[in-house]
């Protein structure tokens, strides 16, 4: 019986596939000292009954990268195409048949002293690792509202996943779990409610959803994109992309957050309140289920949005 690998052990850099302990920058490296990179968080899910992985929106993430690129001067020299054929090949090279977290990384690749974009070039990192939940997507999650408050747009734009701009994140989310929390929901400077700590958010209310519009220092996410268009193309849902007031959460009737590492996961408490009767929702659990049926290439219409690899397991 052929056994699977779940080895991880090439990743591309700097233009080629190398061992992926060979993939080293050094501690003067200036995406290390200031943290000017940008990334992408793509999840390819094992698909076994097609001996395949499924890229789950991977053009999508290549092109937020590219746009975004070019907030912080820096320039992506691939195109989509070819980034999804690297992935590709690295998938096909590491050969896993679990489901498989994707990181694309965009980072200023030389030793020089002094945080600026211009002048310095930039390098492409791909790798791939095994992922399973990176919340619990079943047990309703408990969170607070951050006391930080969302970085905005004109600071450092959260619409771009910068390095440097996760230390936002890394507080949202340590102050939380300090605190005995799953999770965090982050407000943006004038007190509305912006994201979850890495991830989107929607409440339901009166059988609607809403979610903070994308100019709400959130990062626009490719999830809360699919959950629009599952919401209003499968569920015939009303959608509402608006400000969002912080009472909104304890007022609504259910919470969900999503993101690629997220996934479609139901908050059951803010702040201690219950969100609803305070138990997971079933518009949080239908779009649930209908989300994972979507990401491993299981319903028809969205089939577009799966690039399948196929996974040759090696004979031992
Ligand atoms: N917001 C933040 C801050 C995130 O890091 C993520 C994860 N990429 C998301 C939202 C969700 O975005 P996506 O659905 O594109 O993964």
């Amino acid at each position: 019986m052929p056994q699977a690998s779940t080895s991880h052990n090439v990743a591309f850099f700097r233009g080629q596939f190398v061992p992926e302990n060979e993939a080293c920058i050094t501690v003067k490296t200036h995406a290390f000292l200031y943290g000017t990179s940008l990334f992408e968080g793509i999840r390819a899910y094992w698909v076994p009954e097609q001996q395949a992985l499924s890229i789950f929106r991977g053009p999508e993430h290549f092109e937020r990268l590219g746009s975004n690129a070019n907030i912080f001067s820096m320039h992506l020299s691939y195109t989509v195409d070819e980034l999804m054929a690297i992935t590709t090949e690295l998938l096909q090279r590491n050969a896993p048949t679990t489901d498989t977290y994707v990181r694309p990384t965009l980072f200023k690749d030389a030793e020089v002293i002094g945080p600026k974009l211009v002048g310095i070039p930039d390098s492409v990192s791909i790798t791939s690792s095994p992922l399973g939940a990176y919340v619990d997507i079943d047990k309703g999650l408990s969170v607070c509202v951050s006391s930080w408050r969302r970085l905005s747009d004109n600071a450092i734009p959260p619409r771009a996943k910068a390095g440097g701009a996760y230390m936002n994140t890394a507080l949202i989310k340590s102050e939380a779990l300090n605190n005995g929390y799953d999770d965090a929901i982050v407000l943006t400077e004038d007190g509305n409610v912006s994201e979850g700590s890495a991830m989107n958010l929607f409440l339901v209310r009166n059988g609607k959803l809403i979610t903070p519009a994308i100019t709400e220092n959130i990062l626009e996410g490719i999830t809360r994109a699919t959950i629009i268009t599952l919401a209003q193309q499968e569920l015939g849902l009303e959608v509402e992309e608006r400000k969002v007031n912080r009472t909104e959460l304890y007022t609504a009737d259910e919470l969900f957050f999503c993101g690629t590492g997220a996934q479609v996961a139901p908050v059951t408490s803010v702040d201690k309140r219950p969100v609803g009767s305070g138990a997971i929702g079933s518009l949080s659990a239908r779009l649930q289920s209908l989300y994972f049926d979507v990401v491993k290439n299981q319903v028809p219409r969205y089939q577009a949005w799966c690039h399948m690899v196929p996974i040759t397991v090696p004979v031992v």
